[in-house]
């Protein structure tokens, strides 16, 4: 008798990421021809030969894939997804200028809870269309910001945001942690959810701030998510007020261990990175921010030389402009060989890693998401390798990097709920997030 299943995926290929029960690692990061994926309960139950799979299981739907990749969903490891109303706002700025000049007098101007939720919606519309399934976000109303994501079904981390200065969210640090606590309490059954600490940079918090959120992320088991090392001048504000550099700083206090997020890592020194490698810290590269705002280009090759697990993120939609973790992946994987001048930094298996199972690992999920292996969750993405431009097709993980762009992303699942069926998205009303941000639009110029 034939085992129940709730759907079976007949791709072209299986890129599994990891695979169960080997250590080979061309079996991990290469395509599985003719297999398929078999969910249930929104898990996946099985990996294997598509005509085995069609002889074990009755699904209730099949779906067929024929000129596909599938792909684990992609893990957005950075990101402020509310920004999206922002996007193109103020453009061809540095980062401290676009800051205090622009982003941060319309945030307190216009930042509220309808603005978080319209411009989380959008991003969630943008990045599960792109195959983006999770993302780590770090905004103001962060509890608006995850009822947002729940209602576009999409996978988020929530930052428990903390600033030294008030806006429209909180007054002090106090008042950031305590909603930020709060809010966690009222989510943290959400199967979908998850949390960390987010202090915005060593610039915006003090020490004694530092100090509380390392003893709570300590008592939570929460990872911490900070912007570090962004621009150079960073690094000199940090010595002329510190006497030391920001990792340093954090070092002291004791940030730096396994559960730490460093956003950027550009102006890093080899012993900054050989103290991130010895701390288990990850890295969140955000390769089209740091070129857009003319931080620099973080050093992948030695991230990975030195053993720095890392992933990519997207930032913030006005600095980026866009939410397209597959551009990220390729131009990661482009300015890595640039930068060092050597054509096998950064190969296509280990963009498409960093970009899946490396990202939930630096968020603690990779028992749950990242990979598609047997017992993890549904989260899939299929990729439509027919189009001419794709022709001919020797090696689908080198085309996922070096070919494909978010264009081609077909079929978008969710803890094995469907959100992108043949490139329309199954749960938002685009129309309605149009009229939305075309609002925010007319309020931003007014
Ligand atoms: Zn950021």
């Amino acid at each position: 008798m034939k085992a129940p299943a709730d759907l079976l995926l007949l791709p072209q290929w299986v890129v599994p990421v990891e695979s169960a029960g080997t250590d080979d690692p061309a079996r991990a990061c290469g395509a599985l021809a003719e297999h398929a994926v078999v969910v249930r309960g929104g898990e996946i139950l099985d990996v294997l030969p598509a005509d085995a799979a069609q002889a074990r299981y009755d699904a209730a739907q099949t779906v067929d894939l024929p000129n596909h990749a599938l792909i684990p969903g992609l893990v957005n490891l950075h990101g402020h997804a509310a920004m999206s109303l922002l996007r193109g706002f103020a453009d061809d700025q540095p980062l401290m200028t676009w800051l205090n000049e622009h982003i941060w007098p319309a945030e307190k101007k216009h930042v509220s809870e309808a603005f978080v939720r319209d411009g989380t919606l959008l991003a969630a519309a943008e990045m599960l269309a792109g195959g983006i399934t999770t993302c780590n976000d770090m905004y103001f109303f962060p509890q608006t910001a995850g009822e947002a994501f729940l209602q576009a079904g999409m996978r988020a981390t929530l930052g428990i945001i903390v600033l030294e200065f008030p806006s429209a969210y909180a007054s002090d640090a106090d008042d950031y942690l305590a909603k930020g606590l709060a809010m966690r309490d009222e989510l943290k059954d959400e199967p979908l959810l998850s949390f960390t600490f987010a202090p915005h940079a060593p610039y915006t918090i003090a020490d004694a701030t530092f100090g509380r959120i390392n003893t709570l992320a300590e008592q939570l088991s929460l990872p911490i998510h900070i912007h570090i090392h962004e621009t150079a001048n960073e690094v000199r504000d940090s010595l002329k007020q510190y006497g030391m550099r920001p990792l340093e700083r954090l070092a002291g206090l004791g940030l730096l261990g396994p559960n730490f997020i460093g956003v950027h890592a550009i102006h890093v020194n080899d012993a900054e990175i050989d103290l991130l490698a010895q701390n288990g810290c990850h890295v969140a590269h955000c390769p089209t921010a740091g070129l857009k705002l003319g931080s620099g280009i973080a050093p992948v090759n030695r991230f990975m030389a030195a053993g720095v697990n890392f992933g990519f993120g997207t930032d913030g939609p006005a600095s980026n402009n866009r939410l397209d973790l597959v551009a990220e992946m390729r131009l990661a994987s482009l300015l890595a060989k640039g930068a060092s001048g050597d054509a096998a930094a950064l190969p296509a298996a280990a963009a498409l890693k960093a970009a899946t199972l490396d990202a939930a690992c630096a968020l603690n999920l990779d028992s749950r998401i990242g990979s598609i292996v047997p017992g993890k969750r549904a989260d899939l993405v299929a990729v439509d390798l027919r189009a001419l431009s794709s022709q001919p097709v020797f090696d689908p993980v080198s085309h996922l990097v070096y070919v494909a762009g978010r264009e081609h992303v077909t079929h978008v699942w969710v803890d094995g709920k469907l959100k992108l069926n043949d490139r329309r998205l199954v749960d938002l009303d685009t129309d309605d997030l149009n009229a939305r941000a075309h609002y925010w639009r007319t309020k931003l110029t007014a």
